[in-house]
Parts: structure tokens; C-alpha cells; sequence
């Protein structure tokens, strides 16, 4: 028996042909239907040589395979192609899927080139498809994971290019919400006991909800949490977790929420809260992102409030609270450029304290600083938001009235007066008045602060010159 004989002996064995079916390989005679089948299809045939019944196999591979593997085999059958391969998933006794990596190919082929038998190997390729797939995940969520590092990137560096508390505390907002699509936001900043909002975007009236607080004392608080753990609070259900949560507003209701406290050097300086009114809408991606935030967001909150309070350290009085010499310069020429620019009356107050000397010389300076701080509490107290308020000198203070005409101006001055007047002083045995210069008009050139400020305390000088306690308006043109 040569070589070939013997091989061709061997499949004579049954034993042979059980082990190739088992190892992948099929037969399959076209003409009678009969087949060796491969393993794959143990689950159908419980026999490995079988008649095939149309529609077995169709049975078991899954739906998004079926069409191509019909394909691929008709193409061999009508002999389009001598050869195909193709993958395609084969349903398991257990329920779960199995690939297979099918190759066949046509064989005794007829006068008008069609194959007798097909025959070829099926291989179990689950292990590498499965590898595959996690490798493909892996890459899209690497993919994902740098467009989302990038994206932190943009917001840390946007966050972060601006000294304005005001402008700092909206950028934070507005990008946060690029990464974690709230619907209401609020910061807020600790200041003792308290935590007092500094900003809030996507309510009706933002500005109304400033300066609002919460007590981090109290028990149960989801912010209290935030702040007294030091680690990010999530709600999904604010109702359930905190039945005293405050909705900020009658026309939504916050049913998830997720704080963030700020801490820098290991100190909380505040909290960032983010509401939607679905429930259960954070969940552990979100607070991921927050706490990557969540850092930056309170390393330029802090920026931005050293920055003020440096700002306004210049700007502002240390005594008395009230702005400085400096102050006036930079806020009171703008005054003045817009009451030239729209031609509209600004007027300039002096105030000065009457015998001021003489409660430093009977009380002692320590008393006289107390009441330099009371008038000038007083006055602020009777001024609008837009006035401004200066200490000029000693105890002279200088008060700028925007689109304020004399009348009106003077009317103001005269409250203040009275005000002063009418103030008891526990550290003294008695009442300190003031007295007062004003002047008003459209201003015409650029110099006209000086001039507002000389024509005012000229004004003044007539008044201690008359008799103190009094508010004398200039009449003097410019
Ligand atoms: P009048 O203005 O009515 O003419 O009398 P006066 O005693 O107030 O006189 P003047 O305005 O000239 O005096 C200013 C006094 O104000 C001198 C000083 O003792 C006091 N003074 C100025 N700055 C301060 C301050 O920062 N603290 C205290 N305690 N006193 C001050
Ligand atoms: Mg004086
Ligand atoms: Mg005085």
C-alpha cells in the first residue's frame, strides 16, 4: 500500500472520521444531503454523520450572522466561489454564543462547474473574538477617557483665566455644566457657620438666590455633609435623604443633587451644588468628573478671592470700611466720564465731623475711631448702591451722587445730617453733628472732579462758618 492509499484507507475508519468531526472538519455531499457534520453542530445531530435538514443550522447561528453565512455558502454550492471563509456565532446548550470561524471550499467539481461536496473546517474562535471585543472597548473607552481628559483640560484652563470673582464664579458654572449636564447650580462660599451662595445658574432669578444660606450645623443637611466629610455628597433622591432639603424654587423641584466641597491645603472654602429634578440622575461617573473639577474650581475660587480682597485692601479704608483717596480715583473719574458722556447732573458731598478734636481731647482717640466708624456706618447706611463713599481726610468724608441733581443731592445730605444728629453715642455725654458742602451739575471736561470737589468745600467752609450742623449747596457755576 503506497502512502495515498493509506490515508485514503483511513477514512474508511469510523474512529477517524468521529475524531475529524470533532476537530471541525465537515463533508457535505450536495447531491444526497448527507453530511459529516463538524462538532460545532452537536447540539443538533446526535449522530456526526447525518442527513441535513434545511434550516438546522439557521436554527442556532444568530440573527446578524445567518444572511452572510448563507451567502458565502450558496456561493460555493453554485460555484461562484471555490473557496470562503467567514465568522459567525453558534447558539450553545447554555444559552451563550459560540464563535466560529467557518473555511470552506467546493470539491468535485461537474461539467458545468459545480461543486459535489463542500468541504472544509469550522474552529471555535471564541476566545480570540472575546479578546478582540475587549480590546475594541478598551481602545473607545482610552478614546473616550482622552477626549474627557481633554475636555477637563479646556474647563480647568477657562476657569481659571479670570481674577473677577464675579466672572470666576460663572465660568466655573458654565463649565462644569459641559462635562455634568445639570439643570441648577449654585457655589457657595464657607464663611463661619454658614454657607452662603455666591452664584447660581439656570434659575429663573439668579440674582435674587445670592447671598442666600444654609447652616452647616444642621443635622442631616446633604451640604453639611459635603462640607463637614469633606468628600462629595450624592442624592438621588434629595426628599428621601433629607426631608428638610430647601427647593430653592416653587416652579422646580430638585430631586437629585450633588454636592462638592471646594477645599484647598485641606480647609474648606465652600461648595458646589449641582440639581436636576429627576431622580437618581448623578451616579459614580459624574462624581468622578466633579471631584477631577472640584479641585481646580476651588484653587481659582481662592485666586479670585485673594485677588479681591487684595483689590479691595487697596481701595478700601482700614478704619472705617468705607472706600479711600484711591477708591475715588479710579471709580469716581468713571462717574464723572459717564455724567459727561450722558449729560447728566453728578453731584460731590463733603462731610466734616464739627469739634471732632475735642471728643479726641475729652474721650481719647480709641473713642473718636469708634465714632469716625459710626458716622461713617450712618452715611453709608443712607446712601443708594450706586452713590459713593470715600473717607477724604481725617474726619471728612466725600460722597459722589451720580444723576443726581442740588434738590435732590441736598435732600440726601440733610438725611444724613439729621441722621448723625440724632445718633446717641454711649462713650460720650454727648451728640455730634456734622457739617456739609454740596455742589451738582452736568459736568463739561474732564477736570470737573476737581473742580465738583473744590466748589463742595467751599460750600463746607460756609457752613462751619455759619454755624456747623447744616448742609450748605454751592451756587456757584462751574
Ligand atoms: P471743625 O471741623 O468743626 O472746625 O472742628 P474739628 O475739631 O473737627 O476740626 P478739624 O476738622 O480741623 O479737626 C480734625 C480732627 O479730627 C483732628 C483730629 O484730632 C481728628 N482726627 C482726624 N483723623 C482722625 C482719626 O483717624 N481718628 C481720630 N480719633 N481722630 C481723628
Ligand atoms: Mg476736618
Ligand atoms: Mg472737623
Amino acid at each position: 500500500m503506497n502512502e495515498k492509499d493509506k490515508f485514503t484507507a483511513l477514512l474508511n475508519n469510523t474512529e477517524v472520521l468521529k475524531a475529524l468531526s470533532d476537530a471541525g472538519v465537515f463533508i457535505r455531499d450536495l447531491k444526497s444531503g448527507t453530511a459529516l457534520v463538524s462538532g460545532t453542530w452537536k447540539v443538533i445531530y446526535d449522530d456526526f454523520i447525518t442527513k441535513i435538514k434545511t434550516g438546522d443550522f439557521a436554527k442556532l447561528i444568530h440573527p446578524d450572522d445567518i444572511e452572510e453565512m448563507s451567502i458565502k455558502m450558496e456561493e460555493i454550492v453554485q460555484g461562484k466561489e471555490r473557496e470562503n471563509i467567514a465568522s459567525f456565532r453558534v447558539l450553545q446548550k447554555d444559552g451563550i454564543y459560540k464563535w466560529i470561524r467557518f473555511n470552506g471550499k467546493g470539491a468535485s467539481y461537474d461539467s458545468k462547474g459545480k461543486p459535489a461536496y463542500i468541504i472544509g473546517c469550522e474552529v471555535d474562535i471564541s476566545e480570540l473574538k472575546n479578546a478582540e471585543c475587549r480590546l475594541i472597548k478598551s481602545i473607545q473607552r482610552e478614546q473616550n477617557h482622552n477626549d474627557e481628559l481633554e475636555l477637563l483640560r479646556q474647563i480647568a484652563a477657562s476657569i481659571s483665566a479670570s481674577l473677577d470673582i464675579d466672572e470666576t464664579v460663572q465660568r466655573i458654572l458654565d463649565e462644569v455644566r459641559k462635562i455634568i449636564p445639570y439643570q441648577t447650580a449654585s457655589l457657595q462660599l464657607k464663611k463661619g457657620e454658614y454657607l452662603e451662595v455666591i452664584g447660581t445658574t439656570g434659575f429663573k432669578d439668579n440674582e435674587s438666590l445670592k447671598n442666600m444660606r444654609f447652616s452647616i450645623n444642621s443635622a442631616g443637611s446633604l451640604n453639611a455633609r459635603a462640607v463637614n466629610d469633606r468628600a462629595p455628597v450624592l442624592s438621588g433622591d434629595v426628599e428621601k435623604d433629607f426631608p428638610d432639603f430647601m427647593q430653592p424654587a416653587e416652579y422646580m423641584t430638585i430631586r437629585s443633587w450633588m454636592g462638592i466641597p471646594l477645599v484647598v491645603r485641606g480647609e474648606v472654602l465652600g461648595l458646589m451644588a449641582l440639581d436636576h429634578s429627576e431622580k437618581d440622575f448623578f451616579g459614580h461617573h459624574e462624581e468622578q468628573l466633579a471631584r477631577l473639577v472640584g479641585d481646580h474650581i476651588a484653587i481659582a475660587l481662592e485666586n479670585a478671592l485673594f485677588h479681591e480682597k487684595a483689590y479691595r485692601m487697596g481701595i478700601e479704608d482700614s478704619l472705617t470700611g468705607v472706600g479711600n483717596r484711591h477708591r475715588l480715583q479710579l471709580e469716581g473719574r468713571l462717574l464723572f466720564e459717564t455724567a459727561i458722556r450722558s449729560e447728566s447732573p453728578i453731584g460731590a458731598a463733603i462731610l466734616d465731623i464739627d469739634h471732632f478734636k475735642e471728643v479726641n481731647d475729652n474721650f481719647g482717640h480709641d473713642v473718636g475711631d469708634i465714632i469716625l466708624k459710626r458716622i461713617a456706618g450712618l452715611c453709608q447706611s443712607e446712601l443708594r448702591v450706586t452713590d459713593l463713599l470715600v473717607r477724604f481726610g481725617g474726619e471728612e468724608f466725600l460722597i459722589i451722587f451720580p444723576r443726581t441733581g442740588l434738590d435732590e443731592a441736598y435732600t440726601v445730605c440733610e438725611r444724613i445730617r439729621n441722621c448723625i444728629a440724632e445718633q446717641e453715642h454711649s462713650e460720650l455725654d454727648r451728640k455730634v453733628t456734622v457739617s456739609i458742602g454740596l455742589f451738582s451739575a452736568v459736568p463739561r471736561n474732564s477736570g470737573a472732579m476737581a473742580n465738583f470737589i473744590g466748589l463742595a468745600d467751599k460750600a463746607l467752609y460756609r457752613s462751619k462758618t455759619e454755624g456747623r450742623n447744616r448742609t450748605t449747596a454751592s451756587k456757584e457755576d462751574l
